[in-house]
């Protein structure tokens, strides 16, 4: 757990948020401000700044995620879905704990 970082607190339950999935490793809750009528985060327990400082030691727990996105959509009603990484303050990242974004519903997404 990282002091000061909202997304330790919301996995330590300090901060409450509309939770719609957790294991052991990961936990996957709605967006405070979403983009898209549906709009979820998926996020590792493990504190992990970005993308940028993931390690070979976190192949595992990435693959996990990115299999965890399709089940979840799924449930969350999407027949199909966008994923967003945002890596660094360059890169649009605001919390600087890793995070999958997961959205859609509603019209089909614009080709970026
Ligand atoms: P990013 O710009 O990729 O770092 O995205 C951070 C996301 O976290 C934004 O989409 C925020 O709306 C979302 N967010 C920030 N605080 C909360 C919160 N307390 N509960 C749910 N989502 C949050
Ligand atoms: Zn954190």
């Amino acid at each position: 757990m990282a002091e000061d970082c909202i997304f330790c607190k919301i996995i330590a339950g300090s901060i409450l948020t509309k939770k719609i999935y957790e294991d052991d490793d990961v936990v996957a809750f709605i967006d405070i401000k979403p983009i898209a009528p549906v709009h979820f985060m998926i996020v590792p327990k493990l504190h992990v700044g970005s993308l940028q400082d993931c390690q070979p030691a976190q192949q595992d727990l990435l693959g996990k995620i990115l299999l965890l996105a399709p089940k979840l959509a799924l449930e969350q009603g999407l027949k199909g879905f966008r994923t967003m990484i945002n890596t660094g303050a360059e890169g649009g990242q605001e919390v600087f704990h890793l995070h999958v974004h997961i959205f859609g519903g509603g019209e089909i997404l614009p080709k970026i």
